[in-house]
């Protein structure tokens, strides 16, 4: 059910003394509520911070739960959102991907959006809001997002229906890739 997974990762198996703050609402969303509620999640730091990680990890504990589940970086959604426009299957696309329970959409922010992108893109968080969850991940912090859909106010609209019922949850520190090879990384 929770299709697209890059590697299947649990919150069991997550380290949470390396991400303290995190602890607290990533198990409260475990439980699932927010699936119902048709809430977002947004995990928000630098790389190796564990964003992947946990997107996943909420992924399979909603398809346990019974919940169909997506899972693919914002890349590959604009490309399958730009191959249903171009056969004229948009709004056919969009309602469809509503009987999905939780879409993740792992990696906005890595590859700048162009102009249609960024108007595909908005018409994913549109169709969803207030309607079915998504979970995303960035390691840009809201205020650059601008950068990433290309204008103030695509960017803006979009923040807005984003998080007006989303738990953001900010990851911080240094890469658990490095950790264990003793390269630390630079403050961010
Ligand atoms: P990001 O998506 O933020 O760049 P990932 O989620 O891909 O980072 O994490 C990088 C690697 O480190 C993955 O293999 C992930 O499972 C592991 N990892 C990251 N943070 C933790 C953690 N706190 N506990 C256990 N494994 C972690
Ligand atoms: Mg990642």
């Amino acid at each position: 059910r929770a299709a697209g997974m890059p590697a299947i990762k649990t919150i069991e198996d997550f380290d949470f003394d390396h991400q303290p703050a995190a602890r607290s609402p990533i198990h409260a969303l475990a439980s699932g509520a927010y699936l119902s509620e048709h809430r977002n999640v947004v995990l928000l730091g630098p790389p190796g911070t564990g964003k992947t990680h946990l997107a996943t990890a909420l992924g399979v504990a909603a398809a346990r739960q019974g919940q169909r589940v997506l899972f693919a970086t914002a890349t590959d959604w604009v490309a399958r959102l730009s191959e249903a426009h171009t056969r004229g299957r948009l709004p056919t696309e969009l309602t469809r991907l509503r009987r999905y329970g939780l879409i993740i959409v792992d990696e906005v922010g890595y590859l700048p959006f162009e102009q249609d992108a960024a108007n595909l893109f908005f018409q994913l968080v549109s169709s969803r809001y207030e309607h079915a969850s998504l979970i995303l991940t960035s390691n840009l912090p809201f205020s650059s997002w601008a950068g990433v859909f290309g204008d103030q106010v695509v960017a803006a609209a979009m923040i807005d229906r984003i998080v007006h019922h989303a738990d953001v949850i900010a990851l911080k520190g240094t890469s658990y890739r490095l950790r264990d090879r003793g390269i630390d990384t630079l403050p961010s």
